[in-house]
């Protein structure tokens, strides 16, 4: 069996309204509603004066608990010379424990001190140098000249070899060049651009699906989440319940409506699905009244009721 929903009437939610606007800046309801000359006075604000139209939809409602995580995944790799890799700015997160979020000032990713790796150059294979043969010796280690000799008592000229270590190799015939791939230091260095470590945090999301052709409808669910408990809706297990007794329970129906049922439980089942998320509530049917309100000044504003005539919050752009 179904029970039917009194909807509030309008009298009753421009009333809230009112009373909550005037609270929150009584100076901006009288320029929006005085009268020049007279004392104002709210009770002479009524919904049948500035209540243009209205407008009878539904919402439907379900909160779900997210983890928000370490948002970003991935790394990047970054292999530099040793001089260069003192230029970056490193973090350390060892024994720090969890980061939280909103204190974090920085970038999402970063480089981690603790990544950084030795990585022998390929150029030289961890020497620093190419061994190249001596240009001056042309690799033989030795320097080779020819002494003219004067021989005997007829000092005949005579040519003879003579040689001696080359002095720009010592003597080996080679002649280390600097690498250039790692400029002599032997290894090249690899650091990681890592994500921050950041505390998973379960929040509250509310979903609010409604059938009113509204851009406030991310505002209203956050009001709605905020005093869910006040505010009175009929409450289903699941969508195939809620489809067959939505009619009867909120005592009208439209396009609408049925379109946003619809929507809401595309959505709800993305949610079962999501291993990130947890539906953490029962899945409400409102009723929601949309009024289209104008001052005594021409200014438009849009007004919305949410819940029973027992328990409703209203919500206003005004
Ligand atoms: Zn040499
Ligand atoms: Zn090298």
């Amino acid at each position: 069996m179904s029970v039917r929903i009194k909807t509030p009437n309008l009298d009753e939610i421009f009333e809230k309204w009112k009373q909550k606007a005037a609270r929150k800046d009584r100076k901006k309801m009288e320029k929006q509603f005085g009268t020049k000359g007279a004392v104002f006075s709210l009770d002479a604000i009524s919904a049948a004066e500035y209540v243009k139209d209205t407008m009878k939809e539904a919402a439907i409602y379900f909160a779900v608990k997210k983890s928000l995580g370490p948002a970003p995944t991935g790394k990047e790799e970054n292999l530099v010379m040793a001089p260069k890799v003192g230029r970056e700015q490193y973090y350390s997160f060892k024994g720090a424990g969890k980061i939280d979020k909103e204190k974090w000032k920085g970038d999402e990713k970063v480089p981690h001190f603790e990544s950084i790796q030795t990585v022998p150059c390929k150029n030289c294979r961890g020497k620093g140098y190419i061994d190249d043969k001596c240009k001056t010796c042309k690799g033989t280690g030795k320097i080779e000249e020819t002494f003219t000799v004067l021989v005997g008592e007829e000092q005949n000229k005579e040519k003879k070899p003579f040689s001696y270590p080359c002095g720009a190799c010592y003597g080996t015939g080679n002649r280390p060049e600097p690498c250039k791939e790692c400029g002599g230091h032997k290894n090249m260095y690899k650091y990681e651009v890592l994500p921050v470590p950041f505390k998973t945090v379960v929040t509250g999301v509310p979903i609010l699906h409604s059938s009113a052709q509204t851009k406030y409808e991310k505002e209203i669910g956050d009001d709605l989440h905020k005093m869910i408990e006040e505010v009175e809706g009929i409450r289903f297990s699941d969508f195939k319940e809620l489809e067959s007794k939505a009619e009867a329970s909120l005592g009208y129906m439209n396009k609408n409506i049925s379109k946003t049922i619809g929507a809401a439980r595309s959505d709800y089942k993305k949610h079962e699905k999501d291993k990130d998320a947890q539906i953490t509530s029962q899945i409400y049917l409102f009723p929601m009244i949309q009024m289209f309100c104008e001052t005594k000044r021409g200014s438009k504003f849009e007004l919305y009721s949410l819940g029973s005539g027992n328990k409703f919050m209203t919500y206003s752009n005004f």
